[in-house]
Formats: structure tokens, sequence, C-alpha cells
């Protein structure tokens, strides 16, 4: 199959929300607990861990989801994310006794901020992929 270029329309159903809580976040109107930024790339820690380690890595530009970023993200921002993604593991110490990264899309994923974020957890034995139904 072949992959073609990023386009420039936004294929997401739902338009991006500049009100959004990490939109606010990166504007300096809410605190974070930041753990890493560059010029493509915010990261910052969960206000609600589920891991002894649980990091949220964004980018900076407005992408409402992982469907989003794939399809819109430059080659720059998208080689940001995941350089930020390793970097960050590897400087908290988890890339030797493993971690897990997580991205939730949409409805059925439970994403629940419109703003294109990765999750990293570590610190613990992280279990099965999913819940077993
Ligand atoms: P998701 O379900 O993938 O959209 O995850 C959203 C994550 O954002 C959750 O893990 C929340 O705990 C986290 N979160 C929400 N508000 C904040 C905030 N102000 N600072 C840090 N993390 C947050």
């Amino acid at each position: 199959m072949r992959i073609s270029a990023p386009s420039k329309r936004r294929r997401s159903e739902l338009p991006y929300d500049r009100n959004n809580i990490f939109a606010k976040i990166l504007r300096g109107e809410i605190p974070c607990k930041k753990v890493y930024e560059d010029g493509h790339v915010l990261a910052f820690d969960d206000i609600n861990p589920q891991a002894p380690t649980h990091i949220l890595v964004i980018p900076k530009g407005e992408y409402v989801s992982a469907d989003d970023f794939g399809e819109r993200a430059t080659p720059e921002e998208a080689q940001a994310m995941f350089r930020a993604v390793s970097k960050i593991a590897r400087d908290v110490g988890a890339a030797a006794e493993g971690y897990r990264i997580l991205a939730n899309h949409g409805i059925n994923a439970h994403q629940e901020v419109p703003h294109f974020h990765i999750h990293i957890f570590a610190g613990r034995k992280l279990g099965p992929m999913l819940a077993r139904a």
C-alpha cells in the first residue's frame, strides 16, 4: 500500500477546540509540571497518574487526535514527537526496565482531551495491553 503525503485538510470529525485544557497549558493559562520542551513539543506529568511515571507528550501545533496528527503533521513535527517520547523515557530512567506509550483517538478509545497526546507509562509492571473481556 502506498502512503500519500500529508494533506492540509483535517479529516477528524471534530474541529480543533482552542479552549481545550492542553491548549490552555500551551498558552500558559493553566500550570503544568513540565518534563520536556522543544520547538514542536511539550511534555508534562499527567494530573491523574495511572503509574508511578505517567507523562503526556503533546505537539505544540493544533491537532485534535492521532488521526489528525498522522494526516497533517509535517515531517519535522512527527519526528519531534517520537524523538521526544524516546528521549523522555530514557531521561526518566524508563527505557531499561520498560514502558508503554499510548494514544487514544475518538469515542471508542475514550479520548478525553481533544488535543493529540501520547501517554508514557512506567515505573511498575504494566500488565497486559488491554483488559481482557
Ligand atoms: P485521554 O483520555 O487519552 O484523552 O487522556 C487525557 C489525560 O489528560 C488524562 O490522563 C488526564 O488525567 C489528563 N489531564 C487532564 N487535565 C490535565 C491537566 N490539567 N494536567 C495534566 N494532565 C491532565
